[in-house]
């Protein structure tokens, strides 16, 4: 078949290669000079598929009406929401049910383990080498934050996950930087977890499917997708349509202006978070692996030779405006733990991306209904963690067999309920 992918994030990427060793014809088009230019870029790099959860739970709307009134607000509401934000909201908070998101997170968690996997398959065939590390620890600042983790950890032992719930002296073993006058009560170590480059898993997996014949076609931009009898997309600037068997739209947070068109309607929402990336200054001062501060909700997370800090969910914000507050809190929280770790004097990346978010939590994949259509998109604050599962699944939908794991709540069908 000839199969079109448009975006060339870690979900794009990922579903060409894997359509690309199915023996397809693959061609991806992407609007930048580069893979992993937009949300795939300076992500927090974390796969914890214990913790990929969505982000309507119950409880949630409360901390962000609370978020409203504190300085280093992990959640942050923009002053400028759109109508499509409010509407966004709406259904959000009804996934927040606890029912409805129990569901959610099993129909997550069932594609990130089997992610995971694939993640280890691919890595391990291809003998890919980015950066990466192993384990990671949740850091529990006071008795109040180690009672709120309580009822995730039932959820992990229900999934089968390994962890422990640590005292401090044994999460200092663990990371021996962690800063010697920051008090906490705790931590819980996730040991089969791990940290990796996304953006340089993704430029590997981009040259592996290259030299299984994908093309990839850059500072292109689609402008439109016309369904079958002959699936084409249209570039901008050329004047002829170009024509495949198969579409799959990966566009991330752009994948539902170039769907509208079509009649197909998603309800996506850019959630966008921070990161600031600097180099260690003193290897014995960094982190080891990744940690996350459960009070503040960032991560920091070793990337070989350099630090990240990530964090913050801001709906309704602007993608070219940063919040210094946001900013504020990832040096704050890098300066509590591991002073001294990076060299914070000069070129220290910051950057802003906007994870592409669903009201309920898991992504889209498989049929859009229209014919020649497909979906890989809206995987929100996991797509790294879920990228090689999801991009699995598609290349069996594409071909009309059955994904190795049950896609129920994983298409389309589920907003139609
Ligand atoms: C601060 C932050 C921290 C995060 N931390 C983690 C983490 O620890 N673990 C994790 O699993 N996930 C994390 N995420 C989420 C993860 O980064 C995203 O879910 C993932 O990158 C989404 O990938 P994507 O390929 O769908 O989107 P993108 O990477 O945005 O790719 C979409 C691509 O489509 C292209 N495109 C769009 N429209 C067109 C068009 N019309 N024509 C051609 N090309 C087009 C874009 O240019 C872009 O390159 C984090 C996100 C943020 C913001």
């Amino acid at each position: 078949m000839k199969v079109a992918i448009i975006g060339a994030g870690v979900i794009g990427v990922s579903t060409a290669y894997e359509l690309a060793a199915d023996g397809h014809e693959v061609t991806v088009f992407e609007r930048r000079s580069a893979a992993a230019e937009e949300t795939s870029f300076a992500n927090a790099g974390i796969i914890a598929p214990g913790y990929v959860t969505p982000w309507a739970a119950p409880g949630m709307p409360g901390k962000m009406f609370k978020s409203l009134f504190q300085r280093h607000a992990p959640l942050q509401l923009g002053l400028r929401l759109s109508t499509s934000d409010l509407a966004w909201m709406w259904k959000w908070r009804r996934a927040c049910k606890l029912d409805t998101h129990l569901t959610n997170r099993s129909r997550l968690q069932r594609l990130a383990f089997y992610s995971r996997e694939r993640l280890h398959a691919l890595a391990h065939t291809l003998r890919l080498e980015y950066d990466r590390s192993d384990g990671c620890m949740v850091l529990l600042r006071t008795a109040q934050d180690a009672a709120m983790a309580e009822p995730g950890l039932q959820l992990l032992r229900d999934a089968g996950v390994r962890f422990q719930q640590i005292d401090v002296a044994a999460a200092r073993s663990i990371e021996p930087a962690l800063c010697a006058e920051t008090d906490f009560f705790g931590a819980i170590h996730l040991p089969d977890d791990e940290v990796g480059n996304c953006r340089q898993f993704t430029m590997l997996l981009k040259a592996a499917a290259q030299q299984l014949g994908a093309k990839f076609e850059f500072n292109r931009t689609v402008a439109q997708i016309n369904p079958a009898p002959a699936a084409t997309v249209s570039i901008a600037n050329e004047t002829t349509p170009r024509r495949f068997d198969a579409v799959v739209v990966c566009a991330g947070m752009a994948s539902a202006a170039l769907l509208k068109p079509l009649g197909v309607h998603i309800p996506l929402a850019a959630v966008y978070g921070y990161s600031l990336t600097a180099n260690i200054r003193e290897p014995l001062n960094a982190p080891v692996s990744a940690v996350m501060d459960e009070h503040y909700k960032v991560a920091i997370s070793r990337m070989g030779q350099r630090v990240r800090v990530s964090g913050s969910a801001e709906l309704g914000g602007q993608p070219d405006t940063k919040n210094p507050a946001a900013i504020a809190t990832l040096y704050k929280v890098l300066h509590d733990w591991f002073p001294g770790a990076a060299q914070l004097a000069s070129n220290v990346q910051i950057w802003k991306g906007a994870r592409p978010m669903l009201p309920d939590g898991p992504p889209l994949i498989g049929a859009s209904g229209l014919p020649g259509v497909w979906l890989n998109l809206g995987h929100g604050s996991s797509g790294w963690a879920l990228a090689c599962g999801s991009a699995r699944a598609t290349a069996d939908l594409v071909a009309g067999h059955s994904p190795a794991i049950d896609m129920e709540g994983l298409g389309l069908e589920r907003l139609r309920n």
